[in-house]
């Protein structure tokens, strides 16, 4: 390692955690403090070498309550999204899927029948769960989604495609949004692993969130048995409910993201040499980090007051999707000024600032795109939805 990275410490080291400038930490329960150095502790040491002991730490299902979840406040489920995002993006997306998405579609819109028989074992990561809403046409415009499901006899058949869904191409379950045949309204299902008809191939080349597979699925005539349809789920309007404390969620994996980033850069310019000085003693490069410090503490503030108000039962989805929108443009300014301050080594994803460049770029896009994103506070602040255009 001293020869490949002369003057600095490669990323399977992870640097403490130095961007809490403001004391966020104050701003967090007892209870939050100790679960965040408990996730921090945990990927730090296992998460940065290898991905393990994950369902160890009871933290899929996040806010759900009961069923062996562990029913976190939204902001100590946020901070464990964070925690997970500082070390590895795709670790954090990979859970947030699973139980952000497929998790708490089951609790918000499933039978009690379902929560009894998926939720314990999606708890401990026993069984893994996707969630598939985009199709290869409908993607911004996800409404207008065509798999369809047709009643027959007993249950359902499902026909159609899906594309990007995370986790897919291993996941037990998948849950799959169609369109009702009947009443053209949007319906989700419970679709087992190795259901007949049903395929899903893993997409190549991502440039981030490498470790996520995400597939493309075909549905062709997939049989839903009655009991698998998730009577909680009728109309486009109820994917909402979940979308609502997701967006949040994933609004955390930027400001995760970038305080590993800081940490990466902070150690790297006490550490490297050029001219004779730490490159931190150039007052370019500290005002370069003071920016970044600075870009944490407005997001890290942002996300926390979207908790809040969410656990107040205040939050709109125009607040949702400003913070979602907001801090992801802030965390790629902040990566793109960590990148500078690595000089050459920024372009290594061996010190995280580059892969952490990669790994932006699909969570500016998903869950809502930045634009997307704009245009539902943009619709919230001015009542007048500009999402068609008028051609
Ligand atoms: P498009 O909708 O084609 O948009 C292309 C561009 O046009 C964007 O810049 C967009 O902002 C802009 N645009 C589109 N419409 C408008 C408009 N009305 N006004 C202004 N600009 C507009 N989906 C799932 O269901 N489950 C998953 O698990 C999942 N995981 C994902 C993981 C990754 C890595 C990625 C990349 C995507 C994932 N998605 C998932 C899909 C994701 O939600 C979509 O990619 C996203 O909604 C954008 O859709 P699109 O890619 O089809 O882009």
């Amino acid at each position: 390692v001293s020869v490949a990275f002369p003057q600095a410490t490669p990323v399977s080291v992870f640097p403490p955690c130095t961007s809490d400038f403001y004391h966020f930490d104050d701003l967090l329960t007892p209870a939050e403090q100790a679960l965040r150095l408990r996730v921090r502790e945990c990927v730090e040491r296992e998460v940065a070498p290898i991905m393990t002991k994950l369902g160890a730490l009871n933290i899929a299902g996040g806010t759900i309550k009961g069923y062996g979840c562990p029913g976190l406040s939204v902001t100590a489920n946020a901070i464990v999204t964070a925690e997970l995002a500082r070390v590895d993006a795709s670790c954090s997306t990979f859970i947030l899927v699973h139980s952000s998405l497929g998790m708490l579609t089951i609790s918000l819109c499933g039978s009690e029948i379902q929560k009894q028989k998926y939720l314990p074992s999606l708890a401990k990561l026993n069984t893994i769960a996707c969630w598939g809403l985009t199709e290869p046409d409908y993607g911004s415009d996800a409404s207008g989604l065509r798999t369809t499901a047709t009643k027959v006899d007993g249950g359902w058949v499902l026909e159609g495609q899906k594309r990007w869904i995370g986790n897919s191409t291993f996941a037990d379950i998948l849950i799959i949004f169609a369109k009702n045949k009947d009443t053209n309204q949007i319906n989700g299902f419970i679709v087992k692993k190795n259901a007949p008809g049903l395929q899903a191939t893993k997409i190549e080349n991502k440039i981030g969130l490498r470790m996520v597979q995400n597939g493309d699925i075909l549905l062709q005539k997939v049989f839903v048995p009655d009991e698998d349809r998730l009577p909680g789920v009728n109309s486009f309007q109820d994917t909402s409910k979940v979308l609502a404390v997701s967006r949040v969620m994933v609004a955390w994996q930027p400001i995760g993201i970038t305080m590993g980033v800081y940490d990466m850069c902070h150690r790297y310019l006490l550490e490297r040499k050029q001219f004779g000085a730490p490159l931190a003693a150039f007052q370019i490069n500290q005002q370069k980090l003071v920016q970044m410090l600075a870009n944490i503490q407005a997001m890290f503030l942002m996300g926390w007051r979207l908790c809040k108000l969410y656990e107040a039962g205040k939050m709109t989805p125009g607040q949702a999707s400003l913070g979602k929108s907001w801090i992801s443009l802030r965390a790629r300014e902040t990566v793109a000024l960590g990148r500078e301050l690595l000089g050459g080594n920024g372009i290594l994803s061996d010190f995280l600032v580059a892969k952490a460049f990669g790994d932006l770029e699909p969570i500016y896009t998903y869950e809502g795109t930045y634009d997307i994103n704009t245009l539902v506070t943009g619709r919230e602040i001015t009542g007048i939805a500009s999402f068609k255009p008028v051609v």
